[in-house]
């Protein structure tokens, strides 16, 4: 290596020091620095630094404490909004019509007694853009009384103004995922202002939200991935993190490969350095060892309709990913799995 090479690399190492001492004597980092994280070679000794200060940083602000996101995709509908990431959008027609179909009140209770027996701790109703939120709202009080527990229950919905946020915070739901997604309103039919209005909705009422930086793609900037992040703090996030966007054959998107696992680490470890102690809960989607050995102690157990694939799954969980691969994994990166914050 050169003279110069090597005192780059040894400056980018102090930088890497200094940020970490400073998110852990509670200072944020600027855009600009989040950038210059995540401008690092991802296959560089510099990046598994970066994953180790984001490993440090979890350990001291979750207690290395990992939980659960439990998502069940509840309707395997078309969905006319057209995401081009999204295998239920109408129009790349992968959800054939015939085999269209809701998961039934059955199915869902079912599937959350599972989740709470698997201490997942927040348990997410996902749906298409424009099921009806009077339905999932009366749903919330089924499950509560079939699922007796203290997971936390939420929903990933299309747009709402804050009155609606109070009526389904009084409906018993606790969290929202929401996101403003990486170029919305280009791969996205959605205006970004109709998000943030909806996210603003959200920040204003007493749900608790929810926000990842995704999908992430090798479309997309360090500038885009930071700006993201920031607006996910922004909101108060109580869980960040980053999901990479699976590429679904047939969606316009689905001709660029997937982000490599040491990217969607740096990402993490990115996103664990931002949120500090103001977001305790870094997550990352889909769920690798590296990442949650860069910071994650956050991973997702998916079931039924999946926007990252193209089939439903009523039974079964996503990539075979679930509760007890989790903990397996969360374990041998140095965390306990908890149901809840007080519950092991
Ligand atoms: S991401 Fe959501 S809004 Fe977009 S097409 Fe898929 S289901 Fe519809």
């Amino acid at each position: 290596m050169k003279g110069n090479e090597m005192q780059e690399k040894e400056e980018l190492f102090a930088f890497i020091e200094r940020a970490e001492r400073n998110v852990l004597e509670g200072k944020e980092l600027e855009r600009a620095e989040l950038i210059r994280l995540l401008a690092i070679d991802p296959d560089s000794e510099a990046c598994d630094r970066l994953g180790q200060a984001g490993r440090r940083v979890a350990s001291r602000v979750t207690g290395d404490r990992a939980y659960l996101w439990g998502a069940m995709g509840v309707d395997y509908k078309a969905c006319p909004m057209n995401c081009d990431f999204c295998s239920l959008g109408e129009a790349w027609g992968i959800v054939e019509p015939d085999h269209e179909r809701d998961f039934s009140e059955t199915e869902i209770i079912e599937n959350v007694r599972d989740y709470a027996e698997n201490k997942v701790r927040w348990i997410v109703l996902r749906t298409t853009e424009f099921y009806s939120l009077e339905v999932l709202s009366e749903l919330i009080g089924k499950i509560r009384r079939a699922v007796p527990g203290r997971y936390e229950i939420g929903l990933n919905v299309g747009e709402f103004d804050l009155e609606k946020a109070n009526a389904l915070y009084r409906a018993g739901v606790d969290f929202v995922y929401h996101s403003l997604r990486l170029r919305e309103g280009r791969d996205t039919r959605f205006r970004p202002d109709e998000r943030l209005k909806t996210l603003r909705a959200v920040k204003d009422s007493p749900l608790k939200l929810v926000f990842l930086v995704e999908p992430i793609g090798i479309e997309h900037s360090n500038e885009e991935i930071a700006d993201i992040c920031l607006c996910a703090i922004e909101h108060q996030a109580i869980v960040t993190g980053g999901m990479a966007r699976v590429p679904v054959p047939g969606t316009p998107l689905g001709v660029h490969p997937q982000i490599t696992e040491n990217r969607l680490a740096q990402i993490i470890a990115v996103t664990r350095l931002a949120g500090g102690s103001r977001v305790p809960d870094i997550c990352v989607h889909p769920a690798t060892p590296k990442a949650m050995c860069f910071g994650a102690n956050v991973a997702v157990v998916e079931t039924g309709s999946i926007p990252r694939d193209s089939c439903c799954l009523p039974k079964e969980k996503w990539n075979q990913f679930d509760a007890q691969t989790a903990g397996e994994w969360f374990e041998q990166a140095g965390y306990t799995l908890y149901a809840g914050p007080e519950m092991q």
